[in-house]
């Protein structure tokens, strides 16, 4: 079986052929470079993705706090981030990069602020 991808790791976009045999990867053409590579064979074997979305907030001026997962979590523990993301509740001060949950989800990643919640 052969799987088409875009690497997304630079600008380039180079059309990526993945030749899957029995779960495992046979073949990496058309990257132009290792980490084309290694993206084809994260993305066929361990696809993860970066969660970014919004908390809700209380005792603050505004409604809502940004935040993604760090590191990337698994493509199929994504609805159960978004469960546990939309249970938080913050308060302020929470400052940017600061941890607001840890290992959401049992994936091992941390939700973290992208913003400054100071009042
Ligand atoms: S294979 Fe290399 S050159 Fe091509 S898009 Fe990926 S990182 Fe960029």
């Amino acid at each position: 079986m052969i799987r088409e991808l875009t690497c997304i790791s630079c600008p380039l976009g180079c059309q990526i052929s993945v030749c899957i045999d029995n779960g495992n990867v046979a073949s990496v053409t058309g990257n132009s470079c290792i980490r084309g590579e290694r993206y084809a064979r994260q993305e066929i074997l361990d696809p993860r993705r970066t969660v970014t979305s919004t908390v809700k907030t209380e005792k603050s001026m505004s409604h809502r706090l940004p935040v993604k997962t760090v590191p990337e979590v698994p493509k199929d523990m994504i609805a159960a981030v978004m469960s546990e993301i939309h249970k938080i509740r913050v308060a302020p001060p929470v400052h940017i990069n600061d941890v607001i949950a840890r290992n959401i989800a049992g994936t091992g990643s941390d939700l973290v602020a992208t913003d400054n919640l100071l009042r």
